[in-house]
């Protein structure tokens, strides 16, 4: 029934189904059932002209059409309708559709009209209303809240907006009964949570009997979607832990204490070594380890990662580091073959540029297992590069990879390797604990001690050469600045040409040949952008002119500026991210947000934000409220937020009750294999396949 072709619809046919199908991705009766009104209109209430006042959103009256008039020329032609009920006179105005509305609306008659209440000249108004013929006798209005849906534009120009929808949801409620939406939840569930039946639900959030059955009916649905996520999520991890064969890790041998002993460059902080330690546990199980180690920029991942490696080395295993770009893999590279060149531990580096013949020696030594340690780009996962026993993969920056390059890697070796995922955007727990549910999670919740906090000013642009003046003072001490521009669409020309603008005229305040700099962008050659970055990484060049294609990982600790031009452009992550590439040395650093003198309110809040906190954390959290969980990066790629009803932001208690009820029933019955479960698991079997995440696993 729920899978009938929505053209089978009364009221619907052949071309409104063709519209549903492309404007909104309805094809069957149970998609349209899914469509949720996002509000509801009181048609029971009428308000009178006289109590019209600014700020009262959308209202609903009952008029008489006095007269029509048709105003204006060309852009602002309009049909202005005179209109009264007995206490006052307003205005109902249209700019489009014109000729349709003088067909079907007629002076003298009434009707009844919904809109968006405005005000012109002092006269109440609504442009484009929702009329419908009215008489007095039906003034009682309706029984029920009246469903509107998210419509486009395109269905309202044909007559398929928002109210008309509610025709066609309301004509097919009439016909579905209690078996057609079946229980998915379990009993216990049920009462547990207090929910009403999926059935009833549906039903209410349509067309609510209250505005109480209305909030219960959402209640239901929304716990239904984080229930069913949590539980999927968690079906997987223990599965994960209950089968998986993971390579065993059981000591701590020579290398890794020799390196901990000797060539350790500083303490750990508590936070490493708990990391560690988790990391140890992990591998010395048995089990594969698939573990998400977020740490906020500079908080040392790297030498975790490090000390990961060595701890494979000495259970005889070899270990690949994967960074995301070239640039990043080398500076790995330079940095752990430095801190090991003591130690007879082999590493060696593979990126795109690698020459074939270093390739072959390299995939030799790979082969036989002289190579313990491969440092990369994704060039590691190709099909040549083949180990002799690896036995741990770490992922740096880990939203530059996908899913299934991560898959490509489990196919390297008979028992799948460890995976250590890192990354340095971020992720608040609420959202980690559902994007990565599948994952293990460690957080490195510290910086190393004697970092200097990054001053962070807003400046606009109209203080510029105070700025560049700054920048110049800091620069004749021996330090090194970045300035960087906006680039939102990779392609976009204009976006370019700012940043070619911004490039000539940073030249105009720091002249050759005292002054040198580097331009780093998306669309320059390889080997022109890594010698640009290069040529900043070894002091050549005092300032580096960029995109954010430097957002991720660069090290240059004598960088003690960052000037980010057009700020108020980027996402607060983006921006944090950013502002990690400086601070990262012994001296003072400081970061200066530059806007327009114009700026929205969400500009003002992230601008705020980056003043006023450096911690990754509270930065995500607030990215978090201000834009929502669909734009959080590393996020949106994983496809499991994408929640009709639930807001991960705003439903947290919702999703801690998820979380619990989750728990105490696996912990009852992991399997789902009690009667009463038995309709969870053969719905959850359903879903699967129809979900993009499913493949995930
Ligand atoms: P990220 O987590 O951003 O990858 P890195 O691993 O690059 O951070 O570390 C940032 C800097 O902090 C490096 O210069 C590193 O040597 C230093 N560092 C890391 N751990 C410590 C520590 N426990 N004490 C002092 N310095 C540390
Ligand atoms: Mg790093």
């Amino acid at each position: 029934m729920l899978d009938s072709p929505i053209e089978y619809l009364k009221g619907v046919g052949p071309q409104r189904a063709d519209l549903l199908k492309k404007e909104l991705n309805i094809f069957t009766f149970r998609d349209l059932l899914e469509l949720f009104p996002y509000r509801h209109v009181d048609k029971t209430r009428v308000n009178l002209i006289r109590d019209l006042m600014p700020g009262m959103d959308y209202v609903q009256v009952a008029v008489k059409i006095l007269r029509f008039s048709l105003l204006g020329e060309g852009r602002a032609k309009r049909l202005v309708a005179q209109v009264a009920d007995s206490t006052g006179t307003m205005e109902l105005a249209w700019f489009q559709g014109i000729s349709w509305i003088q067909k079907n609306l007629v002076e003298g008659q009434s009707y009844l009209v919904y809109g968006r209440l405005g005000f012109f000249n002092q006269m109440p108004q609504i442009v484009h209303p929702e009329t419908e013929p009215w008489t007095p006798e039906k003034k009682e209005g309706r029984e029920f809240l009246e469903p509107v849906y998210p419509a486009t534009e395109k269905l309202k120009t044909r007559n398929l907006g928002g109210r008309q929808l509610a025709k066609l949801t309301h004509a097919l409620l009439a016909q579905i009964h209690e078996k057609d939406v079946q229980e998915n939840l379990p009993d216990s569930i049920l009462s547990k949570l207090q929910l009403m039946s999926r059935y009833q639900a549906f039903r209410q959030i349509h067309f609510p009997s209250s505005n109480v059955q209305y909030s219960a009916a959402v209640r239901r649905l929304k716990l239904e979607e984080l229930f069913l996520a949590q539980l999927r999520m968690n079906l997987l991890r223990s599965k994960r832990h209950r089968f998986s064969k993971g390579v065993v890790f059981d000591k701590v041998g020579e290398q890794f204490n020799t390196f901990y002993k000797k060539y350790l460059p500083f303490d750990l902080t508590g936070a490493q070594k708990r990391v560690l330690r988790e990391i140890r546990n992990d591998s010395g199980s048995g089990k594969q380890m698939n573990r998400l180690l977020q740490g906020d920029v500079g908080s040392g991942k790297t030498i975790v990662a490090l000390l990961t490696m060595l701890l494979a080395v000495d259970n005889g295993y070899q270990a690949c580091l994967m960074a995301p770009t070239e640039i990043l893999a080398k500076q790995h590279f330079a940095t752990i073959s430095s801190l090991l060149k003591e130690m007879p531990v082999n590493v060696e580096l593979l990126t795109g540029s690698t020459k074939t013949s270093a390739r072959k020696k390299l995939a030799k030594s790979l082969a036989e297992g002289n190579l313990e340690i491969l440092i990369g780009t994704h060039a590691v996962i190709e099909e040549a590069v083949q180990f002799q026993r690896l036995g741990m993969v770490i992922i740096d920056e880990q939203h530059r990879f996908g899913v299934a390059q991560r898959a490509r890697l489990w196919e390297k070796a008979e028992i799948p390797p460890h995976i250590l995922v890192m990354t340095a955007t971020p992720i608040p727990r609420t959202l980690a604990m559902t994007a990565y549910g599948d994952l293990d999670y460690s957080v490195i919740d510290e910086l190393p001690p004697g970092r200097q906090p990054i001053t962070t000013v807003h400046r606009f642009e109209t203080q510029r050469s105070f700025v560049m003046n700054f920048l110049q003072a800091e620069i004749d001490k021996g330090r090194q600045a970045y300035i960087i521009f906006p680039l939102i669409e990779e392609s976009d020309k204009l976006d370019y040409e700012n940043l070619y603008r911004g490039y000539e005229t940073v030249k105009t305040y720091f002249p050759e040949p005292k002054y040198w700099i580097s331009m780093v962008h998306g669309r320059q050659p390889a080997d022109q952008k890594e010698q640009n970055m290069q040529r900043f990484v070894t002091g050549d060049t005092q300032i580096m002119v960029s995109t954010t294609v430097i957002e991720v990982g660069v090290n240059v600790p004598n960088a003690s500026v960052m000037v980010i031009e057009s700020s108020e452009k980027f996402g607060l992550s983006q921006l944090h991210q950013l502002r990690g590439r400086v601070g990262r040395g012994a001296e003072k650093s400081y970061c200066v947000l530059l806007t327009g003198s114009k700026l929205g309110n969400d500009a003002r809040e992230r601008i705020k934000i980056m003043t006023s906190t450096s911690n990754g954390f509270e930065i995500a959290e607030k990215d978090l409220e201000l834009r929502g969980p669909g734009d959080i990066e590393g996020t949106r790629q994983s496809g499991m937020l994408s929640f009709k009803l639930a807001n991960i932001v705003e439903d947290r208690p919702l999703i801690e009750e998820a979380k619990a009820a989750v728990a105490e029933l696996l912990e009852n019955d992991p399997d789902l294999v009690s009667a009463e479960n038995l309709r969870l698991k053969s719905f959850l079997q359903q879903q699967k396949g129809k979900m993009a995440w499913s493949k995930i696993s």
